[in-house]
């Protein structure tokens, strides 16, 4: 154990799931201090691993200091306004023995830059089309080197979609010149997966998309494809939060009104 009494900095799955962790093994967690003023984990882990062990989750909080020489022995934390600036009056001594930074997990690329993949720089993943191929053919990409998955159900189909797709390029089942429809991040979404549509793939099975929003909405949402004119498919949910990706199909009866569109855009408003 590398301490005692922690805090943890960030309320995304992994910190919430070390908070669970570290208390099972004996630890204590002070608390657990967002940045955000929501959550940016799922609310399932929000509920079974902080809610069900009594850790506090301060929102729009953060650390402002960290007291102690050769260990730590608190940290400050602070409220924060809008543009993350320090609330005077807010600061508070949290006394800990360790201090446990989440604070966000980027893709590894490393690789897909050395082979002159083109990167989102939203998602820090490659590039993808619907069949999970980047821009350098030949070279696919799917899973969490795409963008930071909440759920491996959806890295496992991705990874039958990538599969199917690399199966065709080894057979040559497909044009050389490639025509792909762009995908725009409409209102409140931050970014979609696949970046693009291959009009190629527009043969069979339904198109699946996959996207997380900019800011929670707590009511009844539409989540919508348009050709940035007319609807193409949408579907309701009782809420959009950016910690949970949202997966919207583009059906197959749909593919007409796809092919002639210029683009593809995603809005996820009120309903
Ligand atoms: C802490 C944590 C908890 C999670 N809990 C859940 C959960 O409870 N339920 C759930 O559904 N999902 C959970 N997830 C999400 C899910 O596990 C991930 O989305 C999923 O594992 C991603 O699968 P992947 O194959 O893309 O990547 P990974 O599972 O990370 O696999 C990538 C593999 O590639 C290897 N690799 C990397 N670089 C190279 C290289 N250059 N050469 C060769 N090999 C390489 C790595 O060593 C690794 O084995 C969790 C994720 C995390 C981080």
């Amino acid at each position: 154990m590398p301490g005692r009494n922690f805090v943890i900095l960030g309320s995304g799955d992994i910190g919430m799931i070390m908070a669970r962790r570290l208390t099972l093994e004996g630890a204590k967690v002070e608390q657990v201090l967002e940045v955000m003023p929501y959550l940016t984990g799922l609310t399932r882990n929000y509920v079974q691993c902080l809610m069900d062990f009594g850790i506090p989750l301060h929102l729009s909080h953060t650390v402002n200091r960290i007291i102690g020489n050769r260990r730590v022995e608190a940290v400050e934390s602070v409220q924060v306004d809008e543009r993350w600036q320090p609330v005077p009056g807010t600061a508070r001594i949290v006394p800990c023995d360790t201090l446990l930074l989440s604070v966000g997990l980027i893709p590894e690329n490393e690789l897909s830059r050395k082979a002159g993949v083109k990167i989102d720089p939203i998602t820090a993943g490659p590039w993808v089309d619907d069949g999970f191929e980047t821009n350098v053919p030949g070279v696919f990409a799917a899973g969490n080197v795409v963008h930071v998955y909440d759920l491996v159900d959806w890295v496992t189909e991705a990874g039958y979609a990538a599969g199917k797709s690399a199966a065709r390029f080894a057979l040559r089942e497909r044009e050389k010149e490639r025509r792909h429809i762009p995908m725009i991040a409409g209102q409140n979404v931050r970014y979609i997966v696949p970046q693009e549509i291959d009009k190629e793939n527009l043969k069979d099975g339904d198109i699946r998309l996959q996207l997380r929003v900019t800011q929670p909405l707590e009511e009844l949402v539409w989540i919508e494809v348009s050709d940035g004119e007319n609807s193409i498919t949408r579907k309701g949910a009782p809420y959009a939060r950016p910690g949970e990706i949202i997966t919207l199909s583009i059906p197959q009866r749909a593919y007409d009104q796809v092919a002639k569109a210029g683009q593809l855009r995603v809005d996820v408003t009120k309903r």
